[in-house]
């Protein structure tokens, strides 16, 4: 008998396979999109097709609701059987070696009969690639740097990229009776910027179900390992997922145990023994297995082994970490004016659905001209197109630029243009290979000018892609403590900029935050979580974020006039 995951399954491999072709993009997504609508259904799958009501279910159009009525009444799909037949076996794992296109896999299977990632190494191993034309030597070291990654696989992918994902997934586990609680562990629950793969706790007291759940879901494509308490998948995007299920009573502690880093953990263990006790004692909940140690329940966030320990025995961890809930305005916002998706009417939207009570809109300036910087008779349509807006919105609109930081600490647009603004966001765009002594200069330059402005994505790291700026951090750091100045935490997934060691070295400064989505789309206004959970990640409380504020004493709070 097939199930809605054995469908779901079939759609995700054709669209994988329709994907590897290079056949249209979206054709292959709808693919993946159906899959996963099935996963989701509420209303039995059999029923649907039965009844032909299939294509009353966003997502499923004429033809997936062909196909996916074939596969239920038949466990077969004529084209997925055709797929299957045009490409060589063993395709879908070789895609996920890095480095292997469906050129290559296609010459591997022809020349040698190449049906997997084993059949592959052991030709590396005797020497035969070399045989294959276009093969030559540089070819298969790739290759064999490409097979070891996806065997040792650490390699890291970005948080966004593993978090929706692994929240799928929890809320896919979630949904069955054997499962009492699930919470995501690991590095993914302490938000690094990087992860290696997702964790993912279960407390049941039937872990065969649990796991079985797991692998059956759709987007599982290799087991790569499983006892009675532990899987570990990979998805079809090459994620490592690792579930661990334990019984009720041991959650907490395994929950700490899971989530913090090793080192935190040992602390933790040391702390423990010292006791004369062990750190898997039963607890309810975390907060009492900390408090057993004699310790302030640490936020997941701060469970590095950075301190956190001392402060939570000493009484000094700050308890009121700024909170998603916390935030009332946001800031740093494109729109169309400059490189934006959107309009101020629509963002403005978006905002006030969010429940914000003001936002920022911050254009690029004129030396961004790649960005569409704003000219100053454009600014000024803006001020009007804004003042209309405000007319028909209750969130409030503040007038903003994100301005240039020019190669020699200026800001773009003229002081007396910048003092009519609400808010100056500056940031460097440009000219980001300077020496250490001089993006030093220019930083501390910059911060000194006259207007208040917020420093923007601080370092101008691109997560796994650019390196932070080569500065003196401390000394910029400095400047900004003595100028009128903040910083912001930088929401956008692949910046996650001021990183938390810095942000920590500012709040011992005084320095106050703005955490900030750097919005070019509407849908990149949830990137407030991943600036927030970053701000945790720094101690950083709700006392020190400016936009914590209200919409007045922000205004007040970051006037560029003085
Ligand atoms: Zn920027
Ligand atoms: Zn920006």
């Amino acid at each position: 008998m097939i199930d809605k995951s054995a469908v779901a399954r079939a759609l995700r491999e054709i669209g994988l396979y329709l994907e590897l072709k290079g056949e249209n993009r979206f054709r292959a997504r709808a693919y993946e999109t159906g899959a996963r609508v099935v996963e989701e259904l509420r209303e039995e799958l059999g029923t649907l097709v039965d009844e032909e009501r299939l294509t009353s279910v966003p997502g499923i159009g004429p033809a997936l609701a062909a196909t996916i009525a074939e596969i239920w009444s038949t466990g077969r799909s004529q084209q997925l059987e055709r797929l299957q037949k045009e490409l060589p076996p063993g395709v879908l794992e070789l895609a996920e070696v890095p480095g292997l296109g469906l050129k290559k896999i296609q010459q591997l299977w022809t020349a040698l009969g190449i049906d997997g990632v084993d059949a592959l190494k052991r030709a590396c191993a005797a020497g035969r690639l070399g045989e294959v034309k276009g093969f030559g030597a540089k070819t298969q070291q790739k290759i064999l740097d490409g097979i070891e990654r996806w065997e040792r696989r650490d390699e890291r992918v970005r948080l966004v990229d593993a978090i929706d994902d692994a929240e799928a997934i929890s809320a896919h586990l979630a949904a069955h009776p054997a499962c009492k609680r699930v919470e995501l562990a690991g590095s993914l629950r302490r938000w690094r910027e990087t992860v290696s793969d997702a964790d993912l706790l279960v407390a049941s007291d039937d872990p065969a179900a649990v796991i079985k759940r797991l692998i059956n879901y759709a987007r599982v494509t290799r087991v790569v390992d499983h006892d009675e308490r532990r899987a570990l998948v990979r998805l079809s995007n090459g994620l490592h997922v690792e579930l661990h299920v334990v019984p009720e009573a041991g959650f907490a502690t395994a929950l700490v145990r899971l989530t913090g880093s090793p080192a935190h953990v040992a602390r933790l263990e040391a702390i423990a023994r010292d006791k004369g006790g062990s750190l898997d004692v039963p607890a309810r909940d975390e907060r009492e297995v900390y408090a057993r140690l004699g310790l302030a329940y640490v936020a997941p966030e701060l469970r590095e082994d950075r301190g956190e320990i001392e402060a939570a025995l000493d009484g000094t961890l700050p308890e009121d970490l700024v909170t998603l809930a916390d935030i009332r305005g946001m800031t740093h916002c494109h729109t169309v004016y400059s490189d934006g998706k959107a309009t101020i009417e629509e963002m403005a939207r978006a905002a006030e659905a969010m429940g914000m009570e003001y936002i920022t809109i911050t254009d690029h300036s004129p030396a961004a001209h790649y960005a569409g910087g704003v000219t100053l008779d454009r600014l000024k349509q803006q001020w009007d197109e804004i003042a209309r807006v405000q007319e028909q919105v209750k969130v409030r609109l503040l007038r903003g630029t994100e301005s240039d930081i020019l190669e020699d600490g200026a800001l773009d647009y003229p002081d007396a243009v910048l003092e009519k603004l609400d808010v100056v966001i500056a940031s460097i765009h440009s000219r980001m290979k300077m020496d250490e002594a001089a993006m030093t200069r220019r930083l501390v330059n910059a911060m000194r000018q006259p207007v208040f402005k917020i420093w923007g994505h601080a370092l101008g790291r691109l997560i796994m892609r650019r390196d932070p700026f080569a500065c003196r951090v401390e000394e910029v750091l400095d400047a900004v403590a003595e100028s009128r100045a903040a910083i912001e935490i930088n929401g956008d997934p692949y910046r996650l900029d001021l990183a938390p060691e810095h942000a920590q070295a500012a709040r011992a400064r005084g320095i106050k935050f703005v955490i900030s989505t750097d919005a070019h789309s509407i849908g990149n206004l949830s990137n407030l979580r991943f600036g927030v959970h970053t701000a945790r990640r720094g101690w950083i409380r709700r006392g020190e974020v400016l936009n914590a504020l209200s919409a007045d004493e922000f205004a007040r709070a970051v006037r560029p006039a003085s």
